[in-house]
């Protein structure tokens, strides 16, 4: 349920609305929102009297909230969440582009790779230091060496860094040295690992679990937001199917029904959707004509050496040519409104 303050009410009006849903044994969340707040009513267990409700000073209207993903749906904010990480803005009609190795390997690879990906556009640098591989002989990352060089891209490029934490204890680490933490496909529904990224102050991207549908998703979204972090981008990578043409199939059509479900940016990641080179442009295009608020691309300057993921990394002129087609997309989308 969600309780729509009038937006004459003040700090009392709230502070009473919040005291009778806690009497309640209930939790209060305020939602700022344009120019009124609402107080998000979570932990029920029926439904509450919503003539009690309306009946309270500042209070405009009681409605009822369907979804099950109370704080992630649209129905509790209209308005796009905007994930700001450093000068960089993700959702409502920010665009980012995340690029960079699946893993970081060395400082002058991972340099080499950072100032590639700026000079064609690219806003943020990604690459893993924990990285979660199949098997337990491939290589797993640098862990924190990598995390120093991703804070050495940062000092060098400006650019803001991205990387995966693989569990809970190694969050606070992870935290430390990155501007947006990944959570990856394997662990989206690691109950623990989603607690502690809602009590960070770090943005969270939230990748898809390879066969999660989307309900299960944005309830994974939702334990982040109920933790009180509600810096969330998910990201579609692709589920699991019978094909053998690509790693995944990518699922295109989760980008407009997410937008239409929550407020949260949602942007795509080609790479780990194809597994292969040869179709991560065509799918980039398509995302950012389907209106997804971002791409991640993995790109590496020598990608027949990487240590991971090189069939679908790109060479880096690919991944100019990516930007400027996407830009011209996304140019011809503003003009034909
Ligand atoms: C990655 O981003 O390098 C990665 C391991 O992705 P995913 O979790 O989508 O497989
Ligand atoms: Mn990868």
């Amino acid at each position: 349920m969600l309780i729509v303050m009038q937006q004459t009410a003040t700090e009392a009006d709230i502070a009473q609305v919040v005291a009778a849903i806690e009497k309640r044994g209930c939790v209060a969340r305020p939602i700022p929102g344009g120019d009124r707040v609402s107080v998000g009513v979570l932990h029920n267990e029926g439904p509450l009297d919503t003539a009690m409700f309306l009946g309270l000073a500042g209070v405009k209207d009681v409605i009822p909230v369907t979804r099950p993903y109370k704080l992630v749906c649209r129905e509790t904010q209209h308005t796009d969440t905007v994930v700001r990480v450093g000068d960089v803005a993700i959702g409502g009609g920010h665009f980012a582009v995340i690029a960079g190795p699946c893993a970081i390997e060395s400082e002058a690879q991972a340099l080499a790779i950072a100032e590639a990906v700026k000079g064609a556009g690219a806003q943020m640098f990604r690459g893993g230091a924990f990285k979660p591989r199949t098997s337990p002989y491939s290589f797993q990352g640098l862990g924190e060496a990598g995390l120093r060089i991703l804070a050495t891209v940062r000092e060098k490029t400006g650019m803001p860094v991205v990387t995966e934490v693989m569990d809970e204890s190694g969050f606070s680490l992870v935290e430390s040295y990155a501007d947006m933490i990944q959570i990856g496909t394997r662990n989206m529904q690691n109950f623990s690992l989603l607690r502690r990224a809602g009590r960070s102050a770090k943005p969270i991207m939230l990748k898809r679990g390879m066969a999660a549908t989307i309900e299960e998703w944005l309830m994974a979204a939702e334990y982040i937001l109920e933790g009180g972090n509600t810096n969330v981008v998910l990201c579609e990578r692709g589920v699991r199917t019978f094909v053998h043409h690509s790693r995944n199939t990518l699922d295109l059509s989760a980008v407009p029904y997410v937008r239409n479900e929550s407020h949260l940016p949602i942007i795509v990641d080609p790479s780990h959707a194809a597994g292969r080179r040869d179709q991560v442009i065509p799918l980039s295009r398509a995302a950012a004509a389907g209106d997804a608020h971002g791409l991640m691309v993995e790109v590496h300057h020598q990608p027949e050496m990487a240590m991971s993921d090189g069939a679908q990394s790109l060479y880096p002129e690919q991944f100019a040519l990516l930007c400027r087609q996407v830009a011209g997309i996304r140019r011809v989308m503003a003009e034909t409104v």
